[in-house]
């Protein structure tokens, strides 16, 4: 599947520590390796030497959630990043691949998102069927998502079922057996997915415009799902190139949460991972910070079939390791999203002119976007809502900033996002997940949610102005398509009606 926006939003940047918590909200998430918890990892490192495991080595670990978190390196490269605590009750095996829709080539889009379809096609020891039959009995969860910089895989399994799912991963990691007539009818299963979720959806289909527009030909200008006419154009060949030069072992971390032994486990993805071999991990586009970038405003009209019009905006901004980021994203928080949000009040309840407002700072690897999202009211058209949106960031750039207050709430709102988040193992293994997948270390989360508890509202009114006040921006005005009135040969009764499609 696409990660859905609200997971990408939501692992990415709903990673918020509170200000209110002070002190003990940052300590609850960690910012560095110290040398007490350092002490943890190398006491279980000299047990896995004891029993004769080799070719792994502590790198990092850091309070996290209700214990910490430790991130281990194989000698191929292989990460793994285990956090166990004892009232789980259940595990979450994850895997974590740095690959999504960025690292593909043009005529080539969709390749990150059909292999994810296809890691569930089965290998020689597990043929397609049995591997999702086998998790079944043991009473897993499973699925998989992929965003535009990262493919993940997750399982949440009873506890004496770890080393089982470790083995199944490490075994579709370089044993997948993709037949021609396999990879065609996934395709197919993809290509209708496409239909449905753009070709079919208005919101995708903004969505796919918004992103090119915004992007251009960037490495996240176009849909995750791919265009149409690569999809078409795949083949076996495509995937399994693709497959064989980014999965592999520096490319990839295992991360465990939840009830489990971790020296076991630990044991047991060295058993499993291993005995691949290192081969380097691939390149990954880069896009220097203030690269090329918009510098006046794009716009395009849509005609889209639905009741209600939609507006979408989006400013070019910064990558996660910004120091504008944690300013955005409370940006984002603040303006949209709760009944008390600025642009909320003023869209939904004072000018009554939409139904729902949503605002959004990407949590990327490279430049992402600040984006905001409304859907009116029947009857009420794109172009009004635009003019209300540019009056309030005239204001918010302007004479009215946020306030301080307004950056508590937000503050308030984006902290209980995360611990909401950090409730289930699954949750998370999806921020260490996501974190190791984008910014690379297991610490970024703990420094992340430490510039979010002390972000001022000084920070806020800059960075509002550097970049939702910049004046290259992307728009899309999507409206209901007009019926089709076509005059019928004289002397047969009077106008047609029919609805056009976009
Ligand atoms: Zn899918």
């Amino acid at each position: 599947m696409i990660a859905p926006r609200a997971m990408a939003g939501a692992a990415m940047g709903a990673l918020l520590v509170l200000s209110r918590a002070g002190a003990a909200g940052a300590a609850d998430v960690g910012t560095s390796t110290s040398g007490a918890n350092m002490a943890v990892a190398e006491t279980r490192a000299a047990q896995l030497a004891a029993a004769g495991v080799r070719g792994i080595r502590p790198i990092e670990v850091v309070p996290f959630g209700p214990g910490t978190a430790e991130r281990w390196r194989l000698d191929n490269g292989l990460h793994a990043i285990v956090a166990a605590d004892g009232a789980a009750g259940v595990a979450a095996v994850h895997v974590w691949v740095k690959v999504g829709s960025a690292d593909e080539t043009a005529g080539k889009t969709g390749l990150a998102h059909l292999l994810e379809h296809l890691m569930f096609k089965g290998t020689r020891s597990r043929p397609a069927g049995v591997y999702d039959r086998e998790l079944e009995a043991h009473g897993a969860s499973t699925n998989a998502a992929t965003w535009v910089d990262w493919t993940m895989y997750h399982q949440v399994v009873p506890p004496e079922v770890v080393p089982l799912v470790v083995q199944m991963e490490a075994d579709r990691f370089v044993h997948l057996n993709l037949t021609a007539a396999g990879v065609r009818s996934e395709l197919a299963v993809v290509q209708n997915e496409r239909r449905e979720t753009v070709d079919s959806d208005p919101d995708g289909l903004v969505a796919e415009h918004l992103g090119r527009l915004v992007h251009g030909g960037g490495p996240y200008g176009h849909p995750v799902i791919g265009w149409a006419a690569d999809l078409a154009a795949l083949k076996r060949d495509d995937v399994m190139a693709f497959y064989r030069q980014r999965y592999v072992p520096g490319n990839a971390a295992v991360v465990v949460a939840g009830t489990f032994d971790p020296t076991a486990v630990l044991a047991e993805i060295v058993h499993s991972f291993g005995g691949i071999a290192a081969l380097p991990p691939p390149d990954r586009p880069q896009c220097a910070h203030g690269g090329a970038r918009l510098t006046a405003e794009v716009r395009q009209a849509v005609a889209i079939d639905a009741r209600a019009a939609r507006l979408a905006v989006a400013w070019p901004t910064v990558p996660r390791d910004h120091a504008d980021a944690p300013a955005l994203e409370l940006l984002a928080e603040a303006l949209c999203g709760a009944a008390s949000a600025r642009l909320d009040r003023l869209l939904i309840d004072d000018k009554r002119l939409a139904s729902d407002v949503n605002c959004h700072q990407d949590d990327t690897r490279l430049p992402g976007a600040f984006d905001v999202w409304v859907t009116l009211r029947p009857g009420r058209t794109a172009s009004e809502a635009l003019t209300a949106l540019d009056a309030a960031v005239a204001a918010l750039v302007g004479p009215s900033p946020l306030t301080a207050e307004e950056l508590d709430l937000a503050r308030v709102r984006a902290t209980t996002g995360l611990y909401r988040q950090l409730a289930s193992a699954d949750g998370r293994a999806d921020v260490l997940g996501q974190t190791w997948a984008v910014a690379g270390s297991l610490a970024a989360h703990g420094q992340w949610w430490q510039r979010m508890a002390q972000v001022s509202p000084a920070e806020v009114a800059a960075a509002a102005r550097r970049w939702i006040g910049a004046p290259g921006r992307a728009v899309v005005l999507a409206d209901p398509a007009p019926p089709v009135i076509s005059q019928r040969p004289a002397g047969r009764s009077g106008l047609r009606v029919a609805a056009r499609m976009p």
